[in-house]
């Protein structure tokens, strides 16, 4: 992995994480997507596991987090973390929501999408394959983050995201720069037919983003989220992509394909300072 115009691997420490030269140019934005390298937990989840907690403590999660909050600049208590079940439910969260998923309960349940206006308070998003959309308005000054797996993409949430952002922000779609970070590549991600035919019933323009590979199908879902996110008024100059596959590169990041369901979870955080 080499860095290039789409996305920058950084180094600190033991710590790896990549962020996006198209938000990299904001004053004001921190964002970044985590490897599994920089973090305290072992064998499966080894080593930067923030979420899978099935195969790992509460205690080592959360230094996890404690770890990202301090490559944020921030502390652990600033972030608030969506609880994902593959919804295109997106919740506007203030200061109140401070530490939510994180340093205490949340007091929700299915929201895959945050969104907020607030300084000082961090937005997170897990993944292991499933997209991360990152969305930046720099007139309004709003961010937001989505989990974009094929059900959430099928759903449309990167189209409810501009949506929200609009009615609550006043965006201008014209102004929203978009961020997709590293997920399966379109060879990576095999589905059955009854997917693609779902996704083909939705919208026939998405025969485009996919292949027939008989008896299988392959979809591009970076394709499709960013064909929604034009739809919704988005310039194509402003949609980057990290161009990044988590399952070819399972050395780097946890790949729910990849490992076999025996993975950790890695996470997109982005915050106004
Ligand atoms: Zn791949």
């Amino acid at each position: 992995m080499k860095d290039n115009t789409n996305y920058i691997l950084h180094e600190n420490g033991s710590r790896r994480f990549l962020t996006s030269p198209m938000f990299d140019k904001y004053d004001g934005l921190k964002h970044l997507f985590t490897t599994r390298h920089g973090g305290v937990s072992s064998g499966y989840v080894s080593s930067w596991n923030l979420g899978a907690k099935e195969l790992d403590t509460e205690e080592n999660i959360l230094r996890n987090f404690e770890i990202l909050a301090d490559t944020l600049g921030i502390r652990a208590d600033e972030m608030v973390r969506t609880q994902q079940t593959h919804t295109t439910n997106i919740r506007v969260v203030t200061r109140d929501d401070a530490g939510k998923g994180v340093t205490r309960e949340r007091g929700y349940t299915d929201i895959d999408g945050l969104v907020t206006d607030e300084k000082g308070l961090a937005i997170i998003t897990t993944h292991a394959d499933c997209n991360a959309v990152f969305f930046y308005d720099p007139v309004k000054r709003v961010i937001g983050l989505a989990h974009s797996g094929w059900r959430g993409t099928l759903g449309g949430i990167s189209a409810e995201m501009i949506r929200i952002m609009k009615e609550r922000y006043g965006s201008d779609p014209g102004d929203i720069v978009c961020g997709i970070g590293p997920a399966l590549c379109m060879d990576c991600f095999e589905v059955d037919p009854d997917v693609a035919e779902a996704f083909i019933s939705k919208d026939p323009a998405y025969k485009e983003f996919m292949e027939e590979r008989p008896p299988k199908f392959h979809i591009d879902l970076k394709k499709i989220i960013r064909h929604d996110l034009e739809m919704s008024g988005v310039s194509p100059e402003n949609i980057s992509d990290m161009g990044l596959c988590t399952k070819c590169h399972k050395d780097v990041f946890y790949s729910h394909r990849g490992h076999h369901g025996k993975r950790g979870l890695m996470a997109a955080a982005m915050i106004m300072v």
